[in-house]
């Protein structure tokens, strides 16, 4: 069986919606996307596919699961064979037989080569020659402590500075190149990529280095020059600092721009910040942040471009469900300089008061419509009843409500008039939506309907798929149902099943995410775990609807069969009738 970690590093590079796309025309329909089933013959698309959980659903046939399930059906492989065939497509390879592969050696190698490369760099740093580049770090305020934990380096202002050390270590100028450290002439022979330029590691959740970015020191080519995609990285699918992040003690994360924002952030003490590889918040890494938190602060620049990058990144973790909120620094126009300015304290005082995405949103109209005008004031008046219709919670919508009226000293009454009209728009929407999910949830009824067992139980079943469902949303809860559950207390055969693979994984503190849990299931079984989480609209997962599962679960415990009846003792019988009694007056 291969490992976890492999099987996670796999998932990352084997997004579903790009392995899928392969066999079915996908079309994208808000969250999801929908195209014709390739597992029955279909004229209207009923097949969806999942980003955020990684995994299909088809409410014609009731065929689901992961990536991996998906090639199993599709390429007809068993679980190897299928872990092989995407392993393959990515270019990555399983463990076992990485000594023979070609490519998986390529991939040591190029991690071997950034880590030696990594050490390199930090050593020069401290060295004479890196004399420059460590003033430039003292001059913005980095300390040695942070330099050293971050691993911080510099490349010399040579062309076969570290290409002539990493010979030295016997390795190719090949495998040099395919790491992206360096560059091959016009002529053959490869040259430094990396010049007189502050390097910044990249490190993965497995520690390993993967890539690295570089501050130029003086005007010679880009500000910054990132790695680009190797064997070993995917520019779109890591984080700059999240292997620190990941284990922070802090609410949340933050999200800054640059390395140099979230190394002063984490100086200051605050190691949750994270940020993007120099290029603009992909819907991948949004999705990686949301394996580690659902709330989010950003900390772009407080410049028209980084405003620009806040709005949008504000969408995809709207996405992917992640709440945002927005950092608003005045006097400063970045995370680095602010701290720099005014210290930690105040900083954390922003943290503290960091606006949602209403204020950040009202913040944006105020600097678009002079108010002071009429004109400006119905302008801003419209966008700003528009945005307020959004706002689920009443009393939030009343806050701001009050606010704005305050602001354009107009009436309350006026402005919720006004976002009353655009509501009634709204909820006929939110109508057509809950009812479009209501028949996605019949679909997967009827999808199950060959399941006589689910038939006959269906009051004990859907307690099952809702007590599931409930612990794959939130695995923390499963000491308290374990300790009053157990596999026997489940009616039907296939939703046992599944809580016996939970809880196998889970009591050895193993996840269960999908692509996990298709290493220990059937197909078959992972049909119903896909059926379970697309029927997600409709089923209750709080803490009273936990209690509700359980109790119906409990009562099943205590009905006996006619056949049990019937072989029963005098004592027996006895006990079971007065059980029967007791419950009767209970319910009367
Ligand atoms: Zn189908």
């Amino acid at each position: 069986m291969v490992s976890d970690l492999f099987i996670q590093e796999l998932k990352q590079y084997s997004d579903i919606e790009r392995i899928v796309s392969g066999y079915v025309a996908l079309k994208k329909k808000g969250r999801y996307l929908a195209g014709l089933c390739p597992f029955h013959s279909e004229k209207s698309p009923s097949f969806y596919v999942y980003p955020q959980t990684q995994s299909f659903y088809c409410f014609g046939c009731g065929a689901g699961g992961d990536v991996i399930t998906f090639i199993r059906r599709i390429e007809n492989l068993d679980y190897m064979e299928a872990v092989h065939f995407l392993a393959e497509k990515c270019g990555m390879t399983v463990p076992e037989d990485e000594k023979a592969d070609a490519l998986g050696m390529q991939r040591k190698r190029v991690l071997e080569i950034n880590r030696e490369a990594a050490h390199f760099f930090h050593d020069q740093l401290m060295s004479e020659n890196g004399r420059q580049a460590y003033g430039y770090l003292m001059r913005r305020g980095r300390d040695r402590k942070t330099i050293r934990h971050f691993g911080l380096g510099y490349a010399p202002n040579e062309w076969h500075a570290l290409t002539d050390h990493l010979k030295s270590k016997g390795f190719s100028e090949q495998d040099m190149v395919a790491a992206n450290v360096a560059v091959m002439g016009k002529q053959g022979g490869a040259y430094d990529r990396f010049r007189n330029r502050v390097m910044f590691p990249i490190i993965d959740l497995r520690g390993n280095v993967v890539a690295f970015g570089g501050r130029a020191l003086d005007d010679q080519g880009a500000k910054y020059l990132n790695s680009s995609d190797t064997p070993v990285f995917k520019k779109s699918k890591n984080l700059f600092a999240l292997n620190f992040a990941k284990t922070s003690k802090l609410p949340g994360l933050i999200l800054a721009e640059g390395y140099m924002d979230v190394i002063a952030i984490h100086q200051a003490g605050f190691d949750n910040a994270v940020a993007t590889l120099g290029t603009a918040l992909t819907e991948e890494q949004a999705r990686l942040i949301s394996q580690y938190t659902d709330k989010v602060i950003l900390a772009y620049d407080s410049d028209g471009p980084g405003q620009a990058a806040t709005k949008r990144a504000i969408n995809i973790f709207d996405e992917v469900g992640v709440k945002v909120s927005v950092l608003s620094m005045t006097g400063a126009k970045d995370p680095d300089e602010f701290i720099q300015k005014y210290g930690r304290e105040r900083f954390a005082m922003l943290l503290d008061g960091s606006r949602n995405a209403v204020e950040f949103e009202l913040g944006k109209l105020r600097s678009k419509f002079d108010t002071q005008t009429a004109d400006g004031k119905v302008g801003f008046l419209k966008d700003a009843c528009k945005l307020f219709a959004g706002i689920r919670n009443p009393v939030e919508r009343e806050v701001y409500v009050t606010q704005v009226a305050n602001e354009l000293e107009i009436s309350p009454q006026a402005i919720n008039a006004q976002i009353q009209s655009l509501d009634k728009r709204e909820q006929y929407k939110e109508r057509r939506r809950q009812k479009a999910d209501t028949n996605i949830y019949i679909g997967q009824m009827a999808a199950a309907k060959n399941d006589l067992q689910r038939r006959a139980n269906l009051r004990y079943a859907m307690a099952e798929e809702g007590l599931l469902y409930c612990l794959m949303k939130n695995p923390n809860v499963f000491k308290e149902v374990y300790a009053n559950l157990k596999e026997q207390d489940f009616v039907t055969d296939i939703n046992r099943e599944l809580y016996s693979a939970f809880a196998k994984r889970l009591e050895a503190g193993q996840s269960i995410e999908m692509i996990e849990l298709s290493s220990e299931l059937s197909p078959e079984a992972m049909s119903r775990v896909s059926a379970i989480m697309a029927t997600a609209p409709s089923q209750r997962c709080d803490e009273a609807a936990l209690q509700d599962y359980m109790t119906i679960l409990a009562e099943h415990r205590n009905v006996k069969t006619k056949e049990q009846v019937a072989q029963m003792d005098d004592n027996a019988l006895d006990a079971y009738v007065k059980q029967l009694a007791a419950k009767k007056n209970r319910r009367s």
